[in-house]
């Protein structure tokens, strides 16, 4: 990790507008590779948003088969019936349907937030001295494995890693730093902390309270640990928009830099490696199958809210509260399913090794026919 680039974004955080933005003038280009064109064709705006919409309505009908959060007693409120996405393009306007503006806790999205600053501001050796890089393979909030011989957790964004990483963050910045950054990152100043969500995780998060005090006796969080959980939990209570989502994935889609004014955010290597943690364990035990059936590097979070990043291409955010069995909205990944194969958004998908015949597609729907998927 660059120690100026740590600097840059370290002061971001604490506020220093002017020097910030000083010294990051001579960074204020977008690059506009000849990818970035070919693929936007893929999402030319109009008929895209006819596409979603037929895409919304499919995504609707699996809305009764899921459920929302009751661990949480604040987030059981939520009405399961609501869906919206924002999909906006590098290049082109943003296309938002449904519930989009409708605001909800950003729960595990925040876990991307948290490992974009713990990458900036602390390291990226720090960082992976605390946390893995592996997925999982367990639920969201699993111990398992936690306790054999010295593993530390698996990655950093599931609830163990993002602890860890949040007792390195917490002697470096202040929640309302994280407030700050996230406003901006996600362009959205109305952005604010729900009360309601955070009391309510409070009173009921005995299994992070485990977790942390597990990572604490194993000398990986060093910092008092219910501070550390306080921070974790007020991370997991900010309350967005899908449209703050997509915000947040088109900078990342674009090498961490704001397509709309060229501002850096982050380093080309810290965009990179979230990205890559997000297709490999953004989902949680259902990150492998995502992976298959969608192949956009996204990241859930409780409260319904999916945030994806098309690379290159565009940033999208869902929200449908209703979740399936791993804690994922469940309309929301059949809607990004749908959209991936509609507009081609397949990080693996090249229109010129598909010309013939989509072969990619032909074999996902011989494999739900047989059950396989
Ligand atoms: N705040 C939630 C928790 O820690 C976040 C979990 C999630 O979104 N998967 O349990």
């Amino acid at each position: 990790m660059a120690d100026s680039n740590n600097k840059e974004v370290h002061q971001k955080l604490k506020g220093n507008k002017s020097e910030i933005q000083k010294k990051l003038a001579g960074r204020n280009t977008i690059h506009m590779d000849p990818v970035i064109d070919r693929h936007y064709q893929l999402i030319g705006a109009g008929k895209s948003k006819e596409i979603i919409q037929r895409a919304m309505d499919l995504a609707r009908e699996e809305i009764p088969k899921g459920a929302v959060a009751t661990y949480i007693p604040e987030l059981g409120k939520m009405d399961p019936h609501q869906l919206g996405i924002c999909l906006y393009p590098l290049k082109g306007d943003k296309i938002t349907l449904g519930d989009c503006d409708v605001r909800f806790t950003m729960q595990s999205v925040s876990k991307v937030i948290m490992l974009i600053v713990a990458l900036e501001v602390c390291g990226l050796k720090p960082v992976f001295r605390k946390v893995g890089m592996e997925p999982s393979g367990e639920a969201f909030d699993s111990l398992v494995e936690l306790d054999v011989n010295d593993s530390k957790p698996y990655n950093p964004l599931i609830n163990s890693g993002a602890l860890a990483v949040c007792g390195l963050l917490l002697p470096e910045v202040s929640f309302q730093d994280m407030l700050r950054f996230t406003r901006n990152i996600c362009s959205d100043q109305d952005i604010e902390l729900n009360e309601d969500v955070f009391d309510s995780e409070m009173k009921t998060c005995s299994r992070n309270r485990s977790i942390a005090y597990l990572l604490e006796s194993k000398g990986i969080i060093t910092t008092d640990v219910e501070d550390t959980l306080r921070f974790y939990t007020k991370m997991c209570s900010m309350n967005v928009t899908a449209e703050s989502l997509a915000n947040l994935g088109r900078k990342l889609a674009n090498d961490g830099v704001s397509a709309s004014d060229g501002k850096r955010y982050m380093s080309s290597r810290t965009a990179r490696i979230v990205k890559t943690l997000m297709l490999t364990c953004g989902m949680y035990d259902g990150s492998g199958s995502f992976a298959i059936k969608v192949g956009i590097p996204t990241k859930s979070g409780v409260g319904g809210g999916l945030l994806s990043v098309s690379d290159k291409r565009a940033g999208i955010g869902v929200f449908g509260p209703a979740l399936d069995a791993q804690g994922n909205s469940i309309a929301g990944c059949k809607l990004l399913r749908e959209i991936s194969n509609e507009l081609r958004l397949n990080l693996f998908y090249d229109p010129e090794w598909n010309k013939e015949e989509d072969m990619g597609e032909t074999v996902l729907r011989e494999m739900q026919e047989n059950s396989v998927m």
